[in-house]
């Protein structure tokens, strides 16, 4: 059994769902006059509506969680709160996960309060429904258990926080020093998923590069 329920999702697959969600859109007979990819997420959902749905103007704006210094709860912020005129436009804020849904709230809520919009709505890709706050205006996959989803977009980013935890761990049982192989196994084993070469071997000199880990002969040794 994986230690962390992972899911790959390809990028055949965000094709499909961004296909899927602009049929529901277009069902709905709603149609935006201006798309906002919720940064960094919903930037190539955002972008594949476009292409679907025929929409011309796309922005963006950043919401990002953070976790306050002694206290449990996650917020989350915008980085660069710029104003425009939207007055006259039909927004549609789009991400690819409503997980909390924290994020989508937070933009929605400065969007209303700044852009002053004819109107607005929230699209996902994934919507995980057995714990997000709310629940957006329109959706393609109801997630009822929690999962994370390895996007084509995070894969090295995620790749690279995975190993960290998995040699932490791994450490912890007083295993220091690892194979490339191992590595790749141990992975498969923790995560339930696989993915492509370049991706471990980058994520292990992004481990080396932030010294994390070093490497002797063909070993993978973590500093303690
Ligand atoms: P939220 O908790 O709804 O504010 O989600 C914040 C952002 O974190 C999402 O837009 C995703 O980019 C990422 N995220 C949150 N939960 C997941 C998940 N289960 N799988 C993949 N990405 C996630």
């Amino acid at each position: 059994m994986p230690r962390v329920p992972t899911k790959l999702v390809t990028w055949e697959e965000i094709v499909d769902w961004s296909r899927g969600l602009a049929n529901i859109i277009k069902k709905s007979g709603w149609r935006p006059d201006v798309i906002v990819a919720v940064a960094r997420g919903g930037y190539v959902p955002a972008r594949l509506l476009c292409d679907f749905l025929g929409v011309e103007n796309l922005l963006s704006i950043q919401s990002q969680h953070w976790t306050e210094a002694a206290k449990a709860e996650e917020r989350a912020i915008l980085r660069f709160p710029y104003v425009v005129d939207m007055r006259d436009k039909r927004i549609l804020i789009v991400d690819d996960i409503v997980d909390t849904g924290d994020t989508l709230i937070t933009a929605e809520k400065f969007i209303r309060e700044n852009w002053y919009p004819l109107d607005v709505k929230k699209a996902a890709l994934q919507w995980i429904s057995s714990v997000a706050k709310i629940k957006p205006d329109y959706y393609y996959i109801e997630v009822k258990e929690w999962v994370w989803f390895q996007y084509p977009w995070t894969r090295l980013e995620d790749v690279t926080s995975f190993i960290k935890r998995m040699i932490s761990e791994e450490a912890k049982n007083g295993r220091i020093a690892w194979t490339f192989n191992d590595i790749v196994s141990s992975f498969r084993e923790w995560y339930g998923i696989d993915v492509d070469k370049i991706y471990y071997e980058d994520a292990l000199e992004n481990l080396i590069e932030m010294g994390f880990l070093d490497r002797k002969d063909n070993l993978y040794i973590i500093k303690l």
